[in-house]
């Protein structure tokens, strides 16, 4: 047994509200890159330690992650999600509102750099962030981010290793380039406690200001 599998017998992390999406996933034949399991819980596990009311997603799917951190939300929490695809936005709503939880989302469809821009000028603030979309804007993403994050909120990231793709230089795709300077930034952007967990493809949590 591989220590994936171990820690999935160990966990049994997957409920079935969890399991259902990830099967309407494949049944629709959209891409299989919803979060694995154990970051699931970790979404929720750090929704729920930070006392998060407002989580800002960027990247939405079939809506897994969605389930993940809408179950750490404090009573009156909300959450607001950002997608390109309506279609997606449409399967996520679907599956947020079989898991019950359709009452604290907010999708909004479209460019999540778009999306992004007018909730930096409604000056709305969030204590919870989690960048999952398309890499090459993921350094868009993080500049929307600071501007929009309380004193002390969290940012998660998937995708920070890129497959190891920023660890081999010769790597030069615009992917790659966005990735390490992505990372690069979090890990030394005064004000910011950060750290890149080697964990499935890499997955960067950081403290925004407040220290
Ligand atoms: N966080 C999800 C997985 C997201 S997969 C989960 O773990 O359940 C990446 C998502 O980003 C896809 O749904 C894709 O449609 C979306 N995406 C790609 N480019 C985007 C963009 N420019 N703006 C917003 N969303 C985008
Ligand atoms: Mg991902």
């Amino acid at each position: 047994m591989d220590r994936s599998a171990y820690i999935q017998e160990t966990y049994h992390c997957e409920d079935e509200v969890l399991q259902a999406i990830r099967a309407d996933i494949a049944a629709r034949k959209m891409p299989p890159i919803s979060v694995q399991p154990e970051l699931g819980r970790l979404l929720t596990l750090l929704v729920a330690t930070s006392g998060a009311s407002r989580v800002l997603e960027i990247g939405v799917l079939g809506g897994y992650s969605g389930v993940c951190l809408a179950r750490g939300l404090r009573p009156g929490g909300r959450m607001t999600s950002l997608e390109l695809s309506s279609a997606y936005a449409e399967v996520a709503r679907a599956n947020l509102a079989r898991a019950g939880l359709s009452e604290l989302v907010e999708y909004r469809v479209g460019p999540a750099a778009t999306s992004l821009s007018e909730l930096v000028r409604a000056q709305e603030r969030f204590d919870f962030i989690f960048i999952d979309a398309d890499k090459v804007n993921y350094p868009v993403y993080l500049d929307a981010a600071f501007k929009l994050a309380t004193p002390g909120a969290l940012l998660c990231a998937d995708n920070a290793l890129l497959h190891d793709a920023v660890c081999d230089s010769q790597v030069q795709t615009p992917e790659a380039l966005a990735m390490r300077s992505f990372n690069h930034r979090l890990a030394h952007e005064q004000g910011v406690v950060s750290v890149l967990l080697p964990v499935h493809d890499g997955f960067a949590v950081a403290r925004i200001g407040g220290v």
